[in-house]
């Protein structure tokens, strides 16, 4: 069986967490979750990046940095993971979702500005499979309502929107490490921060609302309760598993480009003759290989495709019931504007396996698997897919 993911594994792993437990210091904050921030911070030209438990975390703290409060709204695509959206609500917030553009599945920024009103606090973009959202057309949004911009950029760590990287575009920007993520730490992720005013409440809401971080700086005596807060940092053992693959991201990166570059180029043809549409990707953007996905005709082609690829040992996934239809969905949001889009595209998008490590020869035989099924659909083409 082809899986659909493994998660990252580059070898120094164990050694880095058989050293958290020797520095006596397994709890957050310790070296390795330095490590992490420092790099995160030099690499990406972010003003600061904080290690989270969880990219939805890293959203939560936004939320709670933006001053979200009852019936605020924030826009989003409908085309994204639940936490998105549950970060914002949790803060009371009503859900605003628009359509996506059909090339990238991310935010149509030409939709956006319909849907604020005097209630509009955040926009927030979400770069599917590590493609960046139209950045200079939503910020420009923004700037002109005074609203606050927050990535979620789970799936765009080392992706670049025309030179700068994703996730330092906005406000806030928010990372997943999750295992499924290209660096993983099992669960985590990063809150990456703008601007400096921001950063030291951002500190106290991560520790509990207290000013512990200063304390440890010296900068205060004592440290004591002083804003509202939660445990958003995580254990330097899961900061150690990541730091191991942060030292060889350009690795990872390039690997896993060769597989998608793979993939691209060995469907063309079935592009080429109409069966399935290929990602698209932006001349500004440079993205990660987070995901390969393919769009099937249907939504029945794409079930019996699915069903095709299991019978042969590849396990093919697809995501994302759009938000605005699911049941809490229809509860704490509303869909504005037309879905041309979102439930039709989401509905024939299939992704295939795509991991660092997955061999060459394997993306070929998905190549082939695929190739075979289209042949099965329509032999008058056999022999222009074939040849
Ligand atoms: C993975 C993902 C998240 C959640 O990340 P966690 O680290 O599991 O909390 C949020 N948004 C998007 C778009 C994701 O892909």
């Amino acid at each position: 069986m082809i899986k659909f993911n493994i998660p990252p594994f580059t070898g120094k792993e164990l050694e880095y967490i058989e050293e958290t437990i020797k520095n006596n210091k397994i709890c957050g904050d310790g070296i390795f979750t330095k490590k992490c921030n420092k790099w995160l911070e030099d690499k990406f030209n972010a003003h600061k990046a904080l290690l989270t438990t969880s990219c939805t975390h890293a959203l939560e703290m936004a939320a709670i940095l933006s001053d979200i409060k009852e019936g605020d709204e924030v826009i989003m695509p409908s085309y994204t993971f639940v936490s998105t959206a549950d970060a914002f609500v949790g803060r009371g917030a009503k859900i605003i979702f628009v359509d996506i553009r059909p090339d990238t599945m991310n935010i149509d920024e030409n939709l956006i500005e319909a849907a604020i009103t005097d209630k509009t606090k955040v926009i927030v973009p979400v770069h599917y499979a590590g493609v960046a959202c139209e950045m200079d057309k939503i910020n420009e949004i923004a700037k002109k309502y005074n609203l606050i911009v927050v990535e979620d950029a789970a799936q765009g760590v080392m992706s670049e929107y025309k030179g700068k990287a994703l996730g330092t575009l906005g406000e806030f920007g928010c990372y997943s490490f999750h295992e499924t993520k290209n660096y993983s730490m099992g669960e985590g992720g990063a809150l990456l921060i703008k601007d400096e005013k921001y950063v030291e409440r951002a500190e106290i809401i991560r520790e509990k609302g207290t000013n512990r971080s200063r304390f440890f700086r010296g900068q205060v005596d004592k440290y004591t309760w002083v804003d509202f807060g939660s445990s958003y940092l995580p254990s330097d053992m899961n900061a150690a598993y990541l730091w191991a693959q942060l030292e060889l991201a350009d690795k990872i990166n390039d690997d896993r480009l060769n597989c998608w570059n793979k993939y691209y180029e060995g469907l063309q043809i079935l592009r080429d003759k109409g069966f399935i549409e290929l990602p698209y990707v932006p001349d500004e953007c440079k993205h990660n290989a987070h995901m390969f996905y393919i769009k099937t005709k249907d939504l029945q082609e794409r079930t019996e495709l699915i069903a095709y690829l299991k019978e042969n040992g590849i396990n093919a996934v697809f995501h994302y019931i759009p938000l605005h239809s699911a049941p809490f969905g229809e509860k704490v949001g509303k869909f504005v504007g037309e879905d041309r889009y979102t439930t039709k595209e989401s509905e024939r998008l299939l992704r295939l396996p795509l991991y660092y490590g997955l061999s060459q020869d394997n993306v070929q035989f998905i190549i082939d698997k695929l190739k075979e099924f289209y042949i099965s659909q329509n032999v008058t083409n056999l022999v222009a897919i074939t040849k």
